[in-house]
């Protein structure tokens, strides 16, 4: 077996259990050559074994942690129990009827550096982020088959990061066959979800019990939900009793599927309103238009997948957030979320009040938000916090 030899103090992290090793922190490589995503002993620069890791050669981060035990064997049994206890932690979400898509595997929270796998009732999505996944895709494939035996496992191998890891793009099915819709239900309303072509994994589970947050808030309310993708926070306000609720994606097919999604709950379409838009263009011409909401929503994209895009997501987090409190009614409130592993909690929270300085409104922090907890976050991997999300009331 090959051994990566850490250059010396290099390995503090790796005793905080934080699973990543950098390039520039690697001594020498004994015992090679590796393939990508082959499994690499990790020592000290005294040869202290540190554990086991998948070997990433063209990646920044060149190796990710599997085991920190020296002892552990790093094959089949051992995916078979991490993939085991990330499927028990999630128990009371399968026992429950009113819903049956969340995720079962994330990623290095769950052990499993590089490996996401989402449930869309009985079609598992796996998307592999990095070389060790990919070098396991099979016993993955094998092991899901096995625990979960769903009708089809998709791949969904199409995230950006791989291009670090010098991977290509892969999609498609592994197991089974993909039915030819996909449809789940998420506390009790139902959402078509499309596995293939859809954003992510298709559907933004991480979101739950936020968008549940927001239904029961909607009373009554006249809801604006910008970057709606398809539908999520605008169903469950409908269903909620807003008096109306414009919804603003620029994806066309997103916003397809969001009407379609209002049919399948029977949900009152007339007080729905979709725009195909740009939301920064969008919000400049509600303003101009002089129009007044009582609960906005402003769940963007990834503006900083790392710290390095910052400055830039900056701006761009205060150009919406100052126009949406704009748009608020007094007393309303704002819902404002950043998904940038770039963007701090701090910085976030520090963006808003600058938004809400220059916007010339007083706002208060009414709670705060993550993702949901299918989607926990391992207190040696910070990193894997990335979802953050505000409640902000405006003063009346
Ligand atoms: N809130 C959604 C998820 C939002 S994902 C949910 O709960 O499911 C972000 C969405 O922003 C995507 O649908 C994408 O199409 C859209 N988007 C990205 N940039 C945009 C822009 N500049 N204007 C409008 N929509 C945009």
């Amino acid at each position: 077996m090959a051994t990566i030899v850490l250059k010396p103090g290099r390995e503090k992290s790796l005793l905080r259990r934080h699973p990543w090793v950098f390039s520039g922190a690697i001594e020498r490589l004994e015992g090679g050559p590796v393939g990508i995503g082959e499994t690499v002993a990790v020592q000290t620069a005294s040869g202290e074994p540190l554990g086991w890791g998948a070997y990433s050669p063209h990646s920044q981060i060149a190796i990710r942690l599997w085991s920190f035990s020296s002892a552990e064997d790093i094959a089949l049994p051992f995916f078979e129990r991490r993939l085991r206890a990330a499927l028990a932690a999630r128990a009371e979400l399968h026992a429950r009827t009113d819903l049956d898509a969340y995720r079962l595997v994330n990623a290095e929270s769950d052990g499993l550096p590089g490996l996401i796998v989402d449930q869309y009732g009985d079609v598992l999505v796996m998307q592999l982020g990095s070389a060790g996944p990919e070098h396991w895709r099979d016993t993955f494939a094998d092991i899901l088959q096995e625990q979960c035996a769903p009708v089809c496992i998709y791949e969904r191998s199409d995230s950006d990061g791989r291009e670090l890891e010098g991977l290509p793009k892969r999609c498609g099915v592994v197991r089974g066959t993909l039915p030819e819709k996909v449809e789940v239900t998420e506390n009790g309303l139902r959402f078509a979800v499309d596995v293939a072509e859809g954003q992510k994994t298709g559907y933004y589970l991480d979101q739950r019990d936020n968008r549940a947050l927001t239904g029961t808030l909607a009373q009554d309310k006249d809801v604006l939900n910008c970057f709606c993708y398809t539908g999520g926070f605008s169903l469950y306000a409908l269903r909620g009793g807003a008096k109306s609720v414009l919804s603003i994606d620029a994806s066309e097919g997103a916003l397809e599927l969001a009407k379609r999604n209002v049919e399948l709950n029977g949900l009152n379409a007339s007080k729905a309103e979709w725009q195909c838009a740009d939301v920064f263009g969008a919000l400049r011409k509600l303003r101009d238009q002089n129009r007044k909401f009582d609960l906005i929503v402003l769940d963007p994209p990834k503006f900083a997948p790392t710290a390095a895009f910052a400055e830039k997501a900056s701006r761009a987090y205060k150009d919406i957030n100052l126009l949406g409190f704009k748009l608020l009614r007094p007393g309303g409130l704002l819902f404002t979320y950043s998904c940038s592993g770039g963007i701090s909690d701090d910085l976030f929270q520090k963006i808003i009040a600058g938004a809400a300085l220059d916007a010339g409104v007083d706002a208060q922090i009414v709670k705060k938000l993550h993702a949901a907890p299918d989607h926990p976050v391992l207190l040696s991997f910070p990193e894997g916090a990335y979802l953050k999300g505000l409640v902000l009331r405006v003063a009346g």
